[in-house]
């Protein structure tokens, strides 16, 4: 698995149980007289082969943290460091390395190519990267994913869930360090959503990935190792291997702000 780029310099001593870091990470948008601190001196370590899930009612700073972990936004101040490797001060080129080859994503809108299909989706980042095609890893993901049978088909002929599945095989092909998952069940269905926390979770288990995933839903953050909990852009929980009844505890008297679960009626 390639850890570290060969084209940005490492800072500090790594430890080789961290995968990403922010480091009194503060995200301040606006300009004077009208600002919003949206992320406000957070300090979090993201654990190698752990799947966290970052929780948190709607403007608590959840999609900035991810963002700046992924070298999408720019920090105001504070650092973030992924695989020993100092995003918040990488140019556009290394950037784009890193993106390549130690970051993957999945969005809660699929983002797949629709004129492509399943498969050609699936490969697409390796292609654009000029990366070898490891076809039995391919095989591997493709038939755990459970999409043998529809590597022919386009986006449009494929159902929420198995979209989703394309994208989770697109994201893991590439045996990215750490995959940033922004709400990836948030347009499935219940059973869907199971299928695809279900591979994710394996994807931790059996291959030792690393998974960062927002999420307002805490059955879907029940299949999380770990559970933090951001307000106002600050953590205020970090819980290690929580049980739903304990998510929902946290969060019993809030009013979700979409109300959905995984067991209510979704679109
Ligand atoms: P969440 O993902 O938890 O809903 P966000 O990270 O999107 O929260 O937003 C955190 C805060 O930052 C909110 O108050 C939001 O309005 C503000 N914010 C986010 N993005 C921008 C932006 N591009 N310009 C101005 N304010 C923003």
């Amino acid at each position: 698995m390639a850890r570290h780029s060969k084209h940005a310099g490492h800072i500090g001593s790594i430890d080789e149980h961290i995968v990403a870091q922010a480091i009194d990470l503060t995200k301040i948008y606006g300009s004077q007289g009208n600002q919003v601190t949206a992320l406000d001196h957070v300090n979090v370590s993201f654990n190698r082969g752990e799947m966290t899930a970052i929780m948190g009612p709607s403007g608590s700073g959840k999609s900035t943290l991810m963002h700046c972990m992924a070298g999408l936004d720019t920090p105001t101040s504070g650092k973030v460091v992924v695989e020993g490797l100092e995003v918040s001060s990488m140019n556009q080129k290394q950037l784009t390395d890193l993106r390549r080859n130690q970051i993957g994503f999945i969005f809660q809108s699929f983002n797949l190519v629709p004129t492509l299909s399943a498969k050609e989706n699936i490969l697409l980042p390796l292609q654009i990267a000029r990366k070898p095609i490891d076809r039995r890893w391919f095989r591997q993901v493709v038939r755990v994913v459970g999409l043998e049978k529809r590597l022919d088909h386009r986006p449009s002929q494929l159902s929420g869930g198995q979209q989703q599945r394309v994208a989770c095989a697109r994201a893991i092909m590439a045996r990215p360090s750490v995959i940033f998952a922004d709400e990836p069940t948030g347009n499935l269905d219940s059973r869907s959503s199971r299928e695809v926390l279900g591979f994710l979770r394996d994807s931790v288990r059996e291959y030792g990935q690393s998974i960062v995933m927002v999420t307002h839903d805490p059955r879907a953050a029940s299949f999380a190792d770990r559970v933090l909990v951001l307000a106002d852009g600050n953590i205020t929980r970090d819980m290690a291997h929580p049980t739903y009844d304990e998510i929902l505890d946290v969060f019993a008297g809030d009013d979700a702000d979409d109300g959905s679960t995984m067991e209510g009626a979704q679109a």
